[in-house]
């Protein structure tokens, strides 16, 4: 057991004003271990629970937003809410509670249907906040980064970019490294290069559901099960991801073209996303991404990799020259020129989306090989021309490619290594600007698109566990899609059975199929 290092402040006061409002020594101040016969240190509790959710989670779900109670805010369910310090902590909590006691884990706090942060009645949250370490070592000859689990991508961004290193990360600053990790995360930007951000992991401290501490390398099956299915599965304390060095990512070529009208972004779409099929994808040196946005923005990104061989001004210039047919002003050129700065490209932009609360949809759709004509029709025709983007001004469509490095490393229990090609929907506004009849129709209008989709023959839809909105109303989300096989699928179940028989990490993308 460490007490050490945990004389801090905010925890005497959490003691201080338990021992003052007369609370005394309760179970989640001091914690006497059920299963273990040691009590446990004090670990800090939250104490103004209906704060703690609008400060810790980054949106909340549309559709919880629809309900019954969306008159006011969406506040937590969870009995209690701990901050443990260190792996011990944790499996000391977990031990001291009664076997049948849920656990959510929340890291970075943006899982868009908050199953995490909202939990259920009687729940226990585990908020990995002030795990935030990161130390870096080398191995063998290999760069590695011990990430703790509370880092979120800005932090870890910052702290490679001094190590002059390179990792596949997410594009949200605020996103939990673990939390993207466990459910699959994939980036649209770096992912062709360097994999899937699980594909990096080689070693994972994690606490069980019986309160045991064990450390998992490639040999154990529950460490490919926590790279995909985490959430379910088990605690992260902490990962260890294997970095490239920062050449591998020579920049990147952003133009922001406005536009006016819908029928405008639907013309550039067409030609540009025929550009991307028939240029880029067969390319595994570079990346692309188009993303129309409800600001009346096309933001097209190309990222360039060391294995690029061709012009980066050959390859950007049939663009510039779409946009110049289409007579669509390019409001901004930028050059990107590094890891770093391609990283943190959009943290401004999304640094700005803010709402009280700010109401969030996530789905995607994809395919496994080049997306056919009748795809690429779907997606311009029904997806960017009907998504809500004028109704819910923060949202976005973005389509990426993907395949390369995430499809030729070792599979991970994830939709997102078997598409090369894929298109997020994000559904997003400030709700308090819409009345509950708004938040419908855009909800409604949100839900049409996807269900669009589901009827386009070799269109995948809602794959991916990050970009999936598990609280949808009698969605048919599939097992083999999420985990990206049967075979992975059967894997995962059988892991969740050995693991956690009891089922005591039950807030997660998959709460539905596990
Ligand atoms: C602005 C923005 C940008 C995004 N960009 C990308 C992107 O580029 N690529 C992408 O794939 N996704 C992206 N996402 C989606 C995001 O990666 C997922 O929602 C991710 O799961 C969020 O992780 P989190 O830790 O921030 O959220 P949380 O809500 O804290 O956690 C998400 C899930 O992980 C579980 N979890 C958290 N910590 C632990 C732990 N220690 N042990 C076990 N389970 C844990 C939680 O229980 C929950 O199920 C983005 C989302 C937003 C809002």
């Amino acid at each position: 057991m460490s007490t050490e290092n945990h004389e801090d402040l905010p925890r005497r006061s959490v003691l201080k004003e338990a021992a003052i409002g007369g609370i005394g020594l309760v179970a989640g101040t001091v914690v006497t271990g059920s299963g273990s016969e040691r009590a446990c240190a004090a670990i800090e509790q939250v104490t103004e629970k209906a704060t703690w959710l609008a400060e810790r989670a980054s949106c909340v779900s549309g559709n919880r937003l629809l309900g019954p109670d969306s008159a006011g805010p969406v506040v937590t369910k969870a009995r209690e809410i701990f901050l443990p310090r260190s792996a011990q902590e944790i499996a000391d909590l977990v031990r001291s509670l009664p076997a049948e006691t849920p656990i959510a884990s929340v890291c970075g706090g943006h899982e868009s249907s908050n199953a995490a942060a909202v939990a259920s009645d009687g729940a226990v949250i585990f908020d990995m906040a002030h795990l935030k370490s990161i130390e870096f070592h080398e191995e063998g000859g290999r760069a590695l980064v011990t990430v703790g689990g509370g880092v979120v991508f800005r932090e870890l961004v910052e702290a490679v970019k001094e190590r002059k290193g390179a990792l596949p990360v997410g594009t949200g600053p605020g996103v939990g490294v673990v939390g993207y990790v466990v459910n699959g995360g994939l980036s649209g930007y770096f992912s062709r290069r360097l994999g899937l951000l699980g594909q990096c992991v080689t070693r994972l401290t994690v606490v069980t559901a019986a309160g045991e501490i064990r450390v998992l390398t490639p040999d154990d099956e529950l460490f490919t099960a926590m790279l995909g299915a985490g959430s379910a599965l088990g605690i992260v304390v902490d990962l260890t991801l294997e970095m490239e060095p920062e050449s591998v990512v020579r920049g990147a070529e952003q133009r922001v073209i406005s536009f006016e009208t819908r029928d405008q972004a639907v013309a550039f779409a067409r030609e540009a996303l025929r550009f991307q099929a028939d240029h880029v994808l067969p390319d595994e040196g570079v990346a692309m991404e188009l993303v129309v946005t409800g600001t009346k923005a096309l933001v097209a990104t190309f990222v360039f990799y060391d294995t690029f061989r061709g012009s980066i001004a050959e390859l950007v210039a049939p663009l510039e020259a779409l946009a110049q047919r289409l007579e669509l002003p390019v409001v901004a050129s930028s050059h990107l020129s590094s890891w770093y700065e391609t990283a943190a490209a959009l943290w401004p932009v999304i640094n700005a989306m803010k709402g009280s609360p700010l109401a969030m949809l996530q789905h995607c759709m994809g395919t496994e090989g080049p997306p056919t004509d009748a795809i690429l029709r779907f997606l311009c025709d029904t997806v960017v021309a009907e998504a809500p983007l004028d109704e819910a001004t923060f949202s976005i469509v973005e389509i990426r490619t993907l395949g390369g490095a995430a499809m030729a490393k070792k599979p991970l229990p994830s939709g997102n290594c078997r598409h090369r090609f894929f298109l997020d929907l994000i559904t997003m506004y400030d709700a308090k600007e819409k009345t509950p009849a708004e938040r419908r129709e855009i909800a409604d209008m949100t839900r049409s698109v996807v269900e669009k989709a589901r009827g386009v023959e070799g269109l995948a839809v809602d794959f991916s566990g990050t970009h999936s909105q598990p609280d949808d109303p009698g969605s048919a989300v599939s097992p083999a899609l999420i985990f990206g096989s049967e075979a992975m699928a059967e894997m995962v179940r059988e892991q969740k059975k050995r693991v956690d028989p009891g089922n005591r990490f039950r807030f997660h993308p998959y709460a539905k199929f596990l």
